[in-house]
Parts: C-alpha cells; structure tokens; sequence
C-alpha cells in the first residue's frame, strides 16, 4: 500500500495536505506530517517527540502542532483505555464515518471493517444522536494475541 516516494514529494504533499485543511505551512507541521506517514501504528506524542525532537523540535512544540493539525482532521487521536493518546495520518480519501474501525487495544492498529453497515438514520435519530463521527471497536489484533498466547 506505501508506495515509495522521495522526501521532496513528501514535503510537497504535506504543505498541500495543510493548504487545504487552511493552516500554515511549518517545518514542525510538515515533520509531525511525515513522520506518522512514515509510521506503521498511531504514534503517542512521546513516540513522535522521539523521532523529532532529534531534528531540533522540542516536545512542547511537537504537541502543539499535533494538537492543531488534529482540529483541522488531518490527524486522529485515538485513546485505547490508557489515558495516553495516541495520533495518525488522516487519510482524505476514507471516509471514516461510513464503517466501524478496530483498534488492537495493544499496538493501536487500526482497520477498516467494511462489511459492517452503521446504524440507520432513524436509529441515531431515536437515540437522540444527530451525527455519529466514528464507531470504533475495540479489542486484540492477531499479531499481537499470538503472541501473548
Ligand atoms: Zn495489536
Ligand atoms: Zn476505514
């Protein structure tokens, strides 16, 4: 599915990611950007501080720029249980409101289950829920309940 692409295309692709979300173009923005990308599994802001405080972001700046490019919905945050967020890429062309999401509670992978049809509308409606953003499953991936097994 990752296609391999120069880190210029990466930057390029960042800065339009954050044009049409209407916000700024930084160097901490387009880094946080690329390096959820780059990551397999959502990120805890410590995750990320590792990866970019090395690049001469400090760690105050790398949550605020999280915390900004997470109101504009380019980035997720996602919580499992333990109080510790957990952020990924957003990705435009998923429509995240159309289908449940498994998160593994202990990697924090999160996939797609397409065949699985949200409430109806009259079901929200009789529930007095007016738009539901997301419905997130939680529980063990494979990879991970083999090996706790
Ligand atoms: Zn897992
Ligand atoms: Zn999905």
């Amino acid at each position: 599915m990752k296609q391999k692409k120069n880190p210029v295309d990466d930057v390029l692709e960042a800065r339009r990611l954050l044009k049409d979300a209407g916000l700024r173009s930084t160097p901490a923005r387009i880094s946080v950007i690329n390096a959820l990308k780059r990551s397999t599994k959502p990120q805890t802001h410590a995750e990320l501080a590792d990866q970019l405080v090395p690049l001469g972001f400090d760690k105050a700046t790398v949550f605020r720029n999280l915390t900004d490019l997470a109101e504009a919905e380019l980035v997720i945050r996602t919580e499992l249980g333990d109080h510790v967020w957990r952020f990924l890429l957003a990705d435009p062309s998923h429509d995240r409101s159309s289908h449940p999401h498994f998160v593994c509670m202990d990697c924090g992978t999160v996939s797609c289950i397409e065949d699985m049809a949200l409430p109806s509308t009259s079901v929200r409606r009789s529930h007095n829920i007016s738009r539901i953003s997301e419905v997130l499953v939680k529980g063990h991936c494979l990879t991970c309940d083999t090996a706790n097994a």
